[in-house]
């Protein structure tokens, strides 16, 4: 199968290695490097990892997978709803029809579970997962409305086709409106692990804590195929969602998959993106976990020199050794937001400055910072030269400060970001990085977004 990267995305690998650890390169890169990313999982189709396993990617944004047996199959992960289950598995009906004898979710996002019904129906199969599916808390209810916006910039779901290329790890476009609707709660909770023969597989489940606390990874020994859910697929990992979430443990997600490398499997299915085949299923699993621990041993190392998040995100790399590799580009994490996360998770919110313990009010900021430029219209001059130099970061920064002024400069001001923010986006590699920009950018053209927020 295509999991080799493609001749123009190792050219753009090698310009890029050089800015370590920024997400951006000029802009024609970029998008070839999203498109390039993208034919991971456009067009749908299912990939014939072995004679017996099938892999369904780009129906949705995850994969579903068939197991066929002697009198049946077994389904791992389920997509997020029944249109796109639906799809998928008619898909993957060309290549077996015995009765479905088992699901697996690998761990509970919806993503995974939402379209178990379509697998489900008239056949009542097993359905397996973790003892602590459903137990663990990965979106926070209470912070609904701000998760379900931040959730649409990151994935860009309201991008128009010219502002949109994909997710990082899924295609730019799914069908969502049946989210949940298929989901079957699970009949059989594993603990640590769990072996079974099921048609006629001998299948084995581990317990692999990584991007969520109630994942799961299988092994089929007889093929060698290892399931590893969403602690891998072809992209740096999300160690951190912009969209916000609780802080994902990422030791425990590199010892997982240093778990996972253990068995040594010939073939590795992600939780999205195309399966890995050969010497490479193995290697991508070591370099996957060594590059999570690494990440975070740096951070770690960092804060015990007492430094702040924003100078350790600046700081942490990929090891020299691979940070070469095709699926640690950072399409969908990143090694800057990681670290931040890192942090965070680790100390909270305080960088240890005592600066910091009882900061300016952002208004308060400005004022001071318009002073320092010699008055408010002094500072507007310095954020258009800004913009015109293409500092974007910095032209930014001063058009916040200068709309917390609110002295008759908040138009120019919010048209200097949104231009930075268009400029940033073009460079930009990172998919949900550039996905916030343009959706961020478009609610301030419409004005849907109305800032600063008093
Ligand atoms: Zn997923």
């Amino acid at each position: 199968m295509d999991w080799k990267i493609g001749a123009s995305l190792l050219a753009c690998l090698l310009c890029v290695s050089q800015v370590w650890p920024d997400t951006r390169t000029d802009p024609e890169t970029a998008l070839a490097m999203l498109q390039e990313q993208g034919r991971q999982f456009d067009p749908a189709r299912v990939v014939e990892v072995t004679d017996s396993v099938f892999t369904a990617v780009g129906y949705h944004g995850a994969t579903t997978s068939m197991i066929v047996g002697e009198d049946g199959v077994i389904i791992v992960d389920t997509l997020m709803g029944p249109t796109a289950a639906g799809n998928a598995f008619r898909a993957l009906r060309e290549y077996s029809d015995k009765p479905v004898k088992a699901i697996i979710y690998t761990h509970s996002h919806a993503d995974h579970t939402g379209g178990a019904s379509v697998f489900a129906e008239g056949d009542a199969p097993e359905i397996f997962a973790t003892d602590l599916f459903g137990t663990v808390n990965t979106e926070i209810e209470d912070l609904q409305p701000v998760a379900r916006k931040r959730g649409i910039r990151q994935f860009g779901r309201t991008l128009p086709p010219e502002d949109a290329t994909n997710r990082g790890v899924a295609p730019a476009r799914t069908f969502d409106r049946d989210r949940g609707r298929g989901f079957v709660p699970p009949t059989v909770r594993i603990p640590d692990s769990y072996r079974a023969n099921i048609a006629g597989v001998d299948i084995e489940m581990y317990a692999g804590p990584g991007e969520t606390d109630d994942a799961l990874f299988v092994w089929l020994p007889d093929q060698k195929v290892l399931f590893a859910g969403d602690n891998f697929y072809q992209s740096f990992p999300n160690l951190y969602a912009i969209r916000g979430t609780v802080y994902r443990d990422v030791r425990m997600w590199a010892e997982s998959l240093a778990h996972m490398a253990t068995f040594e499997p010939e073939h590795l299915v992600p939780g999205h993106t195309l399966p890995i085949s050969g010497p490479q299923a193995v290697q991508a699993l070591l370099d996957y976990s060594a590059a999570i621990r690494s990440v975070y041993d740096q951070t770690v190392a960092g804060i015990n020199e007492g430094k702040p998040p924003g100078v350790i995100a600046h700081e942490v790399r990929l090891p020299d050794d691979i940070g070469d590799r095709s699926y640690l580009v950072e399409f969908y994490g990143t090694v800057a937001h990681a670290s931040r996360a890192i942090f965070a998770g680790l100390l909270g919110w305080f960088d240890g400055n005592p600066t910091s313990l009882n900061g300016l009010h952002p208004r308060a900021e400005a004022r001071h910072v318009a002073q320092l430029a010699g008055g408010v219209e002094k500072l507007r001059e310095k954020m258009l030269q800004a913009l015109a130099d293409e500092e974007f970061q910095w032209s930014m920064q001063l058009a916040d400060h200068l709309t917390w002024l609110d002295e008759g400069h908040v138009d120019v001001a919010r048209d200097t970001k949104i231009k930075a923010l268009r400029a940033l986006a073009a460079r930009e590699y990172n998919a949900p990085n550039r996905n916030y920009y343009l959706t961020y950018a478009r609610e301030l053209e419409s004005g849907a977004l109305v800032e600063p927020w008093f």
